[in-house]
């Protein structure tokens, strides 16, 4: 057998893992799937004098003979997992502005910009926000795909097919969710029909935004109707504003019941629930967990397009992580939006997305850093429905290497270096960073 569908490790630490941080393990892969994974008897770092560094694993892709890579105590995870990502729209700030720096001018322009984009353009551009999320140690990726029907027809299947063309060039390195983003407004009968044809081609769950729909209601049954014709998920965009009367998070939880959707419905920003007083607050989040909604805050663009219109104490638009948990609702973390008129700043690495919900929702404890890890993985794992995400026996080989021993050093230092392997390769490591990202530039760019 090769060496690259052969692996030995030994000193891992699995943060992610039951028991005590301080355990190591061995594990061992073959042909793509994880054999074993076992707690090291000893305490603390073993030596094996035939073992090689991790950092020198490139050293070992080049010999026949295979040996035992020694990871030093750093954390092994199966990946990183971007629940809610807009590939399409990122790396467009340099061609479309937002002087205001509103949601409302980004929708706007961005919207305008849109019968200007080429295939060939969207293309590279999701490609290389996909391989960016990836190399910072993302293995999967649910992204919303805008369907611009306002343009018209080719206009919006454009973008579609340019996502589903991406997809297939990034089979292998990273797995790609699509949602497809159904306008709130201009419905028309051929409209839903091209939403229909959409749906059919590929996209894997049902999106939109009912808080700026005309009548959100009709609305959001349209989309759990389509929902329920493809048996697919819903993923929305629910209330992102700081208006306190806007509260359409309550209308998707009646929708979720009265569609027998509970558990299979997620809602990402709901800045609106936090400039509402407690007790309101209080029994909407009672009624999101009795519709089993999933919810994910995405600080980044909020902090950055939220209270624009305050002075002094300006709002924030991160909505209330602590109390939705505390009633059992699973809550992920993501980027949302990367370099375009929504938000100008990240380069889809999701640590730094962890870093940013830590100061945003004032999480900062051993505990908490260990919290915001799962909000980066188990928990969008979950709500995204991964099947096969995690490290044990009998699931794909697929994990990326943090240089940090615990959360807490995770999130204060940022460490650059990632070392990722795919079923039966390493896709790069520390070394080839910088050329592999060269190389996404070349691309398209
Ligand atoms: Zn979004």
């Amino acid at each position: 057998m090769s060496l690259l569908g052969s692996l030995h490790l030994i000193n891992a630490r699995l943060p992610l893992a039951e028991g005590s941080p301080a355990q190591l393990y061995e594990l061992t892969a073959a042909n793509g799937f994880w054999q074993s994974v076992n707690p090291q008897q000893e305490h603390g770092i073993i030596r094996d004098h035939g073992s090689i560094p991790l950092e020198d694993v490139q050293l070992a892709c080049s010999t026949s003979a295979s040996r035992t890579i020694d990871l030093g105590g750093k954390m092994l995870l199966p990946g990183l997992v971007e629940a809610h990502a807009h590939l399409d729209k990122a790396f467009t700030s340099g061609i479309v502005r937002n002087d205001s720096g509103t949601l409302g001018e980004a929708i706007r322009n961005y919207s305008a910009a849109i019968p200007q984009f080429t295939r060939e353009a969207l293309v590279a551009r999701i490609h290389k926000a996909a391989l960016r999320a990836a190399a910072g140690g993302a293995t999967a990726i649910r992204s919303h795909v805008h369907f611009p029907f306002e343009h018209g027809r080719e206009a919006a299947f454009r973008l579609v097919h340019a996502a589903l063309e991406a997809r297939e060039l990034l089979s292998g390195i990273v797995d790609i969710q699509y949602v497809l983003f159904v306008p709130s407004r201009g419905h028309t009968p051929a409209m839903w029909e091209a939403v229909d044809e959409a749906m059919q081609a590929g996209m894997d769950a049902v999106g939109g935004a009912p808080h700026i729909a005309d009548e959100p209601e009709a609305y959001l049954e349209r989309l759990f109707a389509i929902a329920r014709k493809y048996n697919k998920d819903v993923d929305l965009h629910a209330d992102e504003t700081d208006d306190p009367q806007v509260q359409t998070v309550s209308a998707i939880a009646t929708a979720t019941i009265r569609n027998d959707y509970q558990g299979k419905v997620v809602v990402g920003h709901l800045c609106s629930l936090s400039a509402i007083e407690e007790s309101r607050a209080a029994a909407i989040i009672d009624n999101m967990a009795l519709a089993q909604l999933k919810v994910i805050t995405l600080p980044a663009t909020n902090l950055y397009l939220q209270g624009r219109g305050d002075k002094g104490l300006v709002r924030r638009g991160v909505t209330r992580v602590k109390e939705l948990m505390a009633a059992g609702i699973p809550v992920a973390t993501a980027s949302d939006n990367v370099q375009d008129p929504f938000h100008p700043y990240g380069s889809g690495d999701l640590l730094q997305i962890g870093l940013l919900t830590g100061y945003a929702v004032q999480m900062g404890s051993a505990d908490d850093a260990h919290t915001l890890l799962r909000m980066l993985s188990t928990i969008p794992a979950s709500l995204i429905g991964l099947k096969q995400y995690g490290i044990k026996p009998g699931l794909p080989a697929r994990f990326v290497v943090f240089d940090a021993q615990s959360p807490i050093e995770l999130f204060a230092e940022l460490p650059m270096n990632r070392w990722i392997y795919r079923d039966t390769r390493w896709l790069y490591h520390s070394r080839q960073l910088s050329e592999w990202i060269q190389h996404t530039e070349e691309v398209g760019f």
